[in-house]
């Protein structure tokens, strides 16, 4: 047996107690002739005393033990001298009297502090993750996520779910992202697709009559790795049958409301039912789909107020079927110049070409951009409309709609941020619902699903799909939390003929589609129950829980931003052989690689 008890458990009804401790040597200190080892491990630290008096050979193997050394102690549990007491320890009453050390292994120094939490370079983090996990910090985090994913399993057992494991080798199961091909061995010039998510999978298990799944899956999507992505995640994947929108969404809501109520009892959930807001809505009042509901600053529309108002930069946009939009900062209205174009290259960097301005002083007099070609009542009435009180700063930007929402909507939550709106202990939870079912791709001139090619238009709606797809609504739901989407979900087409419908609206030809999803295709022919689900994000879910500001924080081996693993060092090579068995060739040159190691 290596250990009686675990280090961060020693209390004071321990006193007097033998025990048998292993771990880390945490730091190590000389006091006279005593040595003083912090001992380490998850459940935390205890104070070792070494005293030659108690035994020479623990002593002389404490001179030599350093710190990360991995040792084992004998000791009996005592009172600390008064004065020695540390309050912010929760063992910090007692210490251990060592009468043996074994060393059960050494240790090089580590390349970064384990024992404190210094700021490290994330490269080196990455290329020894296993040390960087061993700090507490770290450790914390492994431990909530492991609760978290408890937390759902209990949760959905109990209300009747089962836990199903889907393959990984599959076939394309598009979520908008590029495949991982996986080449067949066996069949020479055919590949599995890694699923970007077990959405057919899901689909497929309600056509078996399991009617509520779960797992909490891995999904693999290969595009760039902006913000919060990772080529691997994880979701919560759920589907459920004969069920409508409302049955999955309040569901999801009760979950993650219990869970953070029991795993995080400090923080605050902002609204108790999560708010509901149409895509519309979100757009309009916020300029996102995944809005931060946590603080105000809503954007106003003011285009019925630009027609004739003398500004002509806002008459012209408003004429060419443009709107203009506008958002309070409030208090900043002392902003200097410099600051006010700092915000417009800001929101240029998301396609705005000019930022009005009217910044109102504490003592109510006007600086400008535009206000001087306004007459004084649509100036007011402008002012009205977005609450001004002096000390205020009004931005506006004059634009194609999505050019509005999008510099607008960015602006707000660099302004969130830069004013401290955002409190990382409030959960803003939020719905986002009745989303256009398609999406023009201006690109390719062709409709996209504006969720996936799965998601249900609204029965009301189904209609539209032959006269007007582009008015039709879908059966989908996107979960919101702190300006962030942390989950998708939708009722799902159970029709053959539908699908077929939405195959060919997206440009699908009948044959590919048959040859990509003729399983589905055909499955419904088979008794396909009504059904819907979710899939809410775990790591981003965890993240924010955590208070991170990555998710590679809380992913316990993550890739790097080049999608990288830097402590295996993968991707890597493959041998011929290897090769040849897969009957793979390489073309020679691989520009994409080298140009994606650059931007690590
Ligand atoms: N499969 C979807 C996704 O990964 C979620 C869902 O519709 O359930 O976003």
């Amino acid at each position: 047996m290596y250990r009686t008890h675990s280090c961060g458990d020693i209390r004071p009804e321990h006193i007097g107690r033998r025990v048998t401790l292993a771990g880390w040597v945490n730091r190590r200190r000389h006091h006279g002739g005593v040595i003083f080892l912090d001992l380490r491990n998850r459940s935390g630290i205890v104070q070792i005393v070494v005293n030659p008096e108690t035994s020479t050979s623990a002593h002389d193997v404490a001179e030599t033990v350093r710190n990360e050394w991995v040792v084992q102690v004998e000791g009996v549990v005592q009172q600390r001298p008064a004065g020695m007491v540390n309050p912010a320890l929760p063992t910090g009453q007692i210490e251990v009297d060592a009468d043996k050390i074994k060393v059960l292994n050494p240790a090089r120094t580590p390349p970064f502090p384990i024992n404190e939490e210094t700021e490290v370079e994330e490269m080196i983090r990455l290329k020894y993750r296993y040390l960087d996990l061993r700090r507490p910090r770290m450790q914390r985090i492994l431990e909530l996520r492991h609760r978290i994913v408890k937390y759902i399993r209990d949760f959905l057992d109990e209300r009747g779910f089962w836990e199903i494991e889907t393959p990984i080798l599959f076939k394309t199961t598009p979520e908008g992202a590029r495949d991982y091909l996986v080449p067949s061995r066996i069949h020479p010039g055919e590949f599995y697709a890694l699923p970007q998510s077990p959405q057919q999978l899901k689909q497929l298990l309600m056509v078996a009559g399991v009617e509520r799944y779960f797992q909490i899956a891995r999904c693999f999507r290969d595009e760039d790795l902006r913000g919060d992505r990772q080529p691997e995640f994880t979701q919560l994947d759920l589907e459920m049958s004969f069920v409508d929108r409302e049955d999955v969404m309040s569901l999801t809501e009760e979950l993650f409301t219990a869970m953070v109520e029991e795993l995080l009892p400090e923080k605050r959930i902002l609204a108790k039912p999560w708010p509901r807001l149409t895509y519309t809505e979100a757009l309009d009042r916020f300029g996102r789909d995944d809005p931060d509901i946590r603080f105000g600053m809503e954007l106003k529309d003011i285009s019925d107020l630009a027609d004739g108002c003398g500004f002509k930069v806002f008459e012209r946009v408003v004429k060419s079927g443009g709107r203009v939009g506008g958002l309070n900062a409030k208090g900043c209205g002392e902003f200097s110049r410099r600051e006010i174009d700092e915000l417009a290259n800001f929101a240029a960097d998301f396609g705005a070409k000019g930022l009005a301005y009217l910044a109102v002083s504490m003592s109510g007099e006007h600086r400008s951009s535009f206000a001087k070609h306004l007459d004084d009542d649509r100036l007011q009435t402008m002012m009205d409309r977005l609450e001004t009180v002096p000390g205020d700063l009004l931005l506006f930007v004059a634009d194609q709609p999505h050019v509005v929402f999008e510099s607008l909507g960015r602006l707000r939550v660099h302004l969130g941020d830069r004013l401290g709106l955002r409190d990382p202990d409030v959960l803003a939870f939020c719905w986002v619902v009745d989303f256009p079912f398609l999406m023009w791709n201006e690109e390719e001139s062709r409709w996209d699903p504006s969720h996936h090619l799965f998601t249900a238009p609204m029965p009301e709606d189904v209609y539209l799909l032959d006269t007007d797809p582009g008015q039709a609504h879908g059966q989908q739901y996107d979960m919101v939390l702190n300006g962030l989407e942390v989950g998708g979900g939708s009722i799902r087409i159970h029709d053959r003929g539908l699908q077929e419908k939405v195959f060919q609206l997206i440009g699908l030809e009948l044959e590919v589609a048959q040859a990509r999803f003729g399983h589905m295709l055909e499955a419904f022919e088979f008794g396909t129950p009504p059904h819907g689900g979710i899939a809410p994000g775990i790591d981003r879910i965890c993240r924010i829980l955590a208070g991170e500001p990555h998710i590679r924080e809380v992913i316990a081996f993550p890739k790097n931003q080049a999608a990288r693993d830097v402590m295996a060092n993968a991707p890597s090579p493959a041998d011929a052989e290897q090769l040849e068995e897969l009957h793979l060739r390489l073309v020679e040159g691989a520009p994409i690689a080298e140009m994606m190691d650059k931007d690590e």
